[in-house]
């Protein structure tokens, strides 16, 4: 069996704060990408999406400690430390930051940082540089003559494409998005989501799409990973998760995401996600779900297949057989 484009195993991240106590931020995430895959990773704020990607690059501040493996095709990336790491960012995994305006530098023309990229990390003399740099900018939708603008000079939604081009400037294999879309209007946000899915689909970019977003989330992509506390809960298709939710937290998470189409009232999710800087005893969901039990107070569920290629980390999913799995209906 071959082995998959990007495995992440048993991902632990801890952060430690100012006043001596550990946060850990990232409880044992394990997920498998593939070529021309698009997941994403969906969460309430603080659940642990962000530091989850920023990890696999090794970008996260010296305050955290990890612990785990990423495995490229097959090979760990994070073995031999920093040197291994850096070798594989740009080059293999890429990322497209929140904020588009911060991924460049406000004083020097967007084309002649892309150059800088091909030349450093891609190794390409400058005039090929140029000319590659140019043709970036095309694929994402910036015609050439704009390209010796500066960052100013673009509109919103120019700059996050040319943050796609910069991304994708040493040919990876693999895209990170950290809520590529934010701060940009609807119309915008279409043009963005359908530019990573064409992208996806012509050059085979695996891509996890990281947002809070579960309608944009939906339109790219084919595969949903949501978090809750930094653990991943529930993993499957977006359209099994959507229909068919085998954790109560995605079902209301599904139920609380605005829907034009339905008139129905928004609910909320009562209560706050449980602190990281502490241990977590049973079930991380358990204070807010309305379809908690004795066992969940004790004991913690492990993230087990419910049918399919789905899993939940749910007591009620061990209720049913493991072929037919536990259907809350939004
Ligand atoms: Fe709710 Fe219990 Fe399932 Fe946790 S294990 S989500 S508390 S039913």
């Amino acid at each position: 069996m071959t082995a998959p484009l990007l495995e992440v195993r048993d991902l632990n991240v801890w952060f430690s704060t100012v006043g001596g106590s550990r946060v850990h931020a990232v409880r044992g995430v394990n997920f498998t990408l593939d070529s021309a895959q698009r997941a994403g990773l969906v969460g309430e704020s603080g659940c642990g999406k962000s530091t989850t990607i920023l990890a696999l690059l090794g970008l996260l501040p010296p305050t955290a400690q990890y612990s785990g493996s990423v495995l490229l095709r097959g090979t760990d990336i994070m073995a031999d430390g920093e040197a291994s790491v850096r070798s594989a960012r740009w080059t293999e995994i890429a990322m497209v930051f929140q904020g588009a305006m911060n991924a460049f530098n406000p004083v020097r023309r967007i084309a002649s940082q892309l150059v800088e990229v091909l030349q450093v990390r891609g190794r390409l003399p400058r005039r090929a540089a140029q000319d590659r740099a140019r043709e970036l900018l095309e694929i994402v939708g910036i015609p050439r003559d704009r390209a010796s603008r500066y960052p100013h000079e673009f509109s919103g939604g120019m700059r996050q494409r040319a943050a796609i081009a910069l991304a994708l400037a040493c040919e990876p294999k693999v895209l990170l998005a950290d809520e590529p879309t934010t701060a940009l209007d609807v119309v915008v946000q279409a043009q963005i989501v359908e530019l990573l899915r064409s992208l996806c689909e012509r050059q085979g970019l695996a891509l996890l799409l990281v947002s809070h977003d579960l309608p944009l989330v939906a339109q790219v992509c084919t595969d949903l990973n949501v978090m809750y506390a930094g653990e991943i809960i529930e993993h499957g298709s977006v359209a099994d998760l959507y229909h068919t939710p085998a954790h109560p937290y995605t079902r209301l998470l599904f139920a609380a995401t605005p829907d034009i189409m339905d008139d129905s009232e928004l609910i909320s999710i009562e209560g706050a996600p449980p602190l990281l800087s502490r241990p977590i005893v049973g079930c991380p969901f358990q204070p807010r779900c309305d379809r908690a039990f004795g066992r969940c107070e004790a004991e913690a569920p492990l993230l087990k297949k419910v049918g399919g290629n789905r899993l939940a980390a749910c007591h009620l999913n061990d209720k049913v057989p493991s072929d037919n799995p536990l259907v809350v209906k939004p």
